[in-house]
């Protein structure tokens, strides 16, 4: 079934399996769907959909598509901060219906044969590298890619034992922790990814493609130091998620 949102089409899906949190990530939510009428989707790994509860409403948000599109299904990560639309997601149940617009956005993954990638993702930033990551495994593909993850709190990270498996693939992961206590055991980063942290761990990175995701203070931040260090703007990709 298709609906209009402004000039856009949208596909109507039905929630199928829905998880509530993970239980290292306990704010955040996985939103499993499938289309109702068995129709399929397509998407490049980084795009993403917006979402409504009811056809009619004005209100929806965006999310990022954090499932491949070789799944059969479409995964949401949504992080719930009780605002005027997580605060009504919080209470669909499986089964429910939910309006998905068409995937779309220019943020997208094209692993190229050149390059490597360098992945920036800040708190819930990381959905889109999911469906990165996810669709490289699908494809067996191996690449040499760094990601560098921020989370508030070391119990933040979404699916650790998800991203740990994929260091079979070539991936280097460097978490960095922003609101630990220094006295508290962390063997990983502290402080927001900056240019001396991704200097140290990845010597390499400008010749790497960068991917960024997150809020906009710290893509605007980041994307100014990597130009200054000479990575052209075509090579980095970004997307930026409001406040
Ligand atoms: C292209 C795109 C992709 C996105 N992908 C995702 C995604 O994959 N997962 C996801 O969770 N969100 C994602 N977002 C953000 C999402 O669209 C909503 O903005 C978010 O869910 C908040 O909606 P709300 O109606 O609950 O809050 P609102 O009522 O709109 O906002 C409430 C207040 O909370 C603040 N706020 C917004 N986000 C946060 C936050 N994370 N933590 C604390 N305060 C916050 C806002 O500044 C605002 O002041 C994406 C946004 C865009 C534009």
């Amino acid at each position: 079934m298709l609906g209009k949102m402004g000039l856009r089409p949208y596909s109507i899906y039905e929630i199928k399996e829905l998880t509530h949190g993970e239980s290292d990530s306990p704010r955040i939510v996985s939103f499993k769907m499938r289309p109702k009428d068995g129709q399929k989707f397509n998407f490049v790994p980084g795009m993403f959909s917006s979402l409504f509860l009811n056809p009619n409403d004005k209100l929806f948000r965006s999310y990022s598509i954090a499932s491949s599109p070789t799944e059969d299904h479409l995964e949401f990560m949504i992080e719930l901060i009780n605002g005027r639309f997580t605060s009504l997601l919080a209470n669909l149940k499986e089964g429910d219906e939910i309006y998905v617009s068409e995937p779309r956005g220019a943020f997208l993954y094209e692993p190229s044969d050149k390059h490597n990638d360098l992945f920036l993702a800040a708190g819930i930033g990381i959905a889109p590298f999911f469906s990165m990551l996810r669709y490289l495994k699908s494809k067996n593909m191996k690449r040499n890619v760094y990601l560098f993850y921020s989370i508030k709190h070391k119990d933040d990270i979404v699916n650790l034992s998800e991203l740990e498996g994929y260091k079979e693939l070539g991936l280097n992961i460097i978490y960095t922790v922003t609101r630990d206590a220094e006295n508290e055991p962390w063997s990983g980063e502290r402080g927001r990814i900056n240019m001396q942290m991704i200097q140290k761990h990845s010597g390499d990175f400008v010749s790497r493609t960068v991917y960024l995701c997150g809020g906009i203070r710290f893509v605007k931040d980041i994307v100014e130091e990597l130009k200054s260090e000479g990575i052209a703007d075509e090579e980095i990709k970004r997307d930026i998620w409001g406040e």
